[in-house]
């Protein structure tokens, strides 16, 4: 058995979430994984989020993948993504 103190222990997830972050009001669409940073984009270019934390959350295998590959060849597109 694996309780959340040996998620966060051994895997460094915080609280022991296995969504990266709780599924909550407060912590989705465009307030996931916190407001401002919510369209896959970090502040280091070239660099994206993806995975549970992101919208759409945990649970939903492959979406925010998806998303944030969308996300990429957008960038691509307008030439933000050398
Ligand atoms: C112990 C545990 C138990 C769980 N049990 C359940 C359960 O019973 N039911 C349930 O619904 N969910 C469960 N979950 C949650 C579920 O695993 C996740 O919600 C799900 O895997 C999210 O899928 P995803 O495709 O969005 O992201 P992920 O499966 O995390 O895939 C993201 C992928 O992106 C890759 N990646 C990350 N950054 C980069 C980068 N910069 N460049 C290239 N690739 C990158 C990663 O290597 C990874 O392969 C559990 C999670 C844990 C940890």
């Amino acid at each position: 058995m694996i309780s959340p103190l040996d998620l966060e222990r051994d895997f460094s997830l915080t609280h022991g979430n296995i969504f990266q972050g709780d599924m909550t009001l407060d912590q989705l669409f465009f307030m996931r994984p916190v407001p401002g940073y919510a369209d896959y984009r970090t502040p280091v270019r070239g660099l994206y989020m993806c995975g549970a934390c992101t919208h759409p959350g945990g649970g939903v295998m492959g979406a925010a993948g998806r998303n944030a590959a969308r996300e990429i060849l957008r960038d691509r597109r307008r030439g933000r993504l050398s």
